[in-house]
């Protein structure tokens, strides 16, 4: 199923975002985790790609193993940087003949050293991706990521946002978020891409902290994200990193309860190939499966 049906039929998408172990070990916590995942019933789950295609075959493998072995719908991402058409050509076909119906199209960040052969570049951003894919297989249902406090890269707002319409307007069907600490930030980054015309779902990501290593972690992967200071408070006050794990609960939680009280699309969760704090986001939510999610439910006359 396209990730486009469900929101025609007005439902909240709720996902959950893997990446592919290098490791038997990692392989078997993984789909430990996919295990307790599953009974929340996400409506899909996406699997990474590793920065020039590092990961190319084990995001493969992980891809089609979980499309023929569960029920789940598998999203794929796929970056194009260092990339050929031919490269592209054959992974996304691959793809469609296994059945997959989505693709989340990302060009990748530009190394820094030389571990990618630029030269044998097709792609200069995620848009020409995109086109791409609509030229050889217009009916793969697509997915761009975008960034509610901007992307590192671009330091005119104004013009990332052009960029941004340039990419919906190439035949995309929704925008998943870079992970985000205020929420604030996140609904005028809505406001911004109504206000240049993008009209399409926009799926706020979260990701919760799980430990102090953790936190550092993301403010390297995720740079120019904001840590607010009140977060930053709430982490310092803690002794040990099981108390950090609460804290950062504790905001994934009132972060996911501000967004679903404002009639997002969607939650997407960045698990970390973790199930414990998703499970206990979710508790505290009150939710037992996501798909339980709809919009009427949260208009529900309960009261
Ligand atoms: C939800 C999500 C999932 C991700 N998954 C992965 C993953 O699996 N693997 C991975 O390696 N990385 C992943 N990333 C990181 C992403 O690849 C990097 O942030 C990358 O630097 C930008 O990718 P993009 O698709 O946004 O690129 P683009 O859309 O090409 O944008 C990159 C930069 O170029 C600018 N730009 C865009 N179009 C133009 C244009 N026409 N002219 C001039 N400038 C332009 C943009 O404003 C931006 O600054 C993910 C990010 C997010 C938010």
């Amino acid at each position: 199923m396209q990730i486009k049906d469900y929101f025609f039929k007005k439902k909240l998408t709720t996902s959950f975002e893997f990446f592919p172990p290098r490791s038997q070990k990692a392989s078997d916590n993984l789909f430990e985790t996919i295990k307790k995942l599953v009974p929340l019933k996400p409506t899909y789950v996406s699997v990474t790609y590793g920065a020039g295609g590092t990961t190319r075959e084990l995001t493969n493998d992980l891809v089609i193993k979980l499309h023929k072995e569960t029920k789940l719908t598998i999203v794929p991402h796929l970056t194009c940087v260092g990339s050929t058409r031919k490269d592209m050509e054959k992974i996304i076909t691959n793809y469609q003949d296994n059945g997959i119906q989505n693709i989340m199209v990302l060009r990748g960040d530009i190394p820094k050293n030389e571990s990618i052969d630029l030269s044998k570049n097709d792609f200069k951003h995620a848009v020409d991706l995109v086109r791409f894919i609509k030229k050889i297989h217009p009916q793969m249902g697509i997915g761009v990521a975008g960034f509610p406090e901007g992307h590192p890269e671009c330091t005119n707002r104004l013009l990332e946002i052009d960029y941004l319409k340039e990419k919906v307007d190439a035949g995309v069907d929704y925008i998943c978020t870079q992970l985000f600490f205020d929420n604030k930030d996140y609904f005028d980054y809505i406001d911004r891409c109504q206000l240049a015309g993008i009209n399409i779902p926009i799926i706020p990501g979260v990701m919760p902290i799980t430990s102090l290593s953790n936190l550092k972690r993301m403010a390297d992967l995720a740079q120019g994200v904001r840590f607010p200071a009140k977060l930053l408070k709430s982490v310092i006050r803690t002794s040990n990193d099981s108390q950090v794990f609460d804290v950062g609960i504790h905001w994934a939680a009132e972060q996911a309860s501000g967004l679903l009280d404002n009639n997002v699309p969607g939650i997407h969760f960045y698990t970390l190939n973790k199930y414990e704090s998703i499970i206990q986001i979710c508790k505290s939510l009150g939710i037992s499966t996501l798909d339980e999610l709809t919009k009427e439910k949260l208009l529900s006359d309960k009261f």
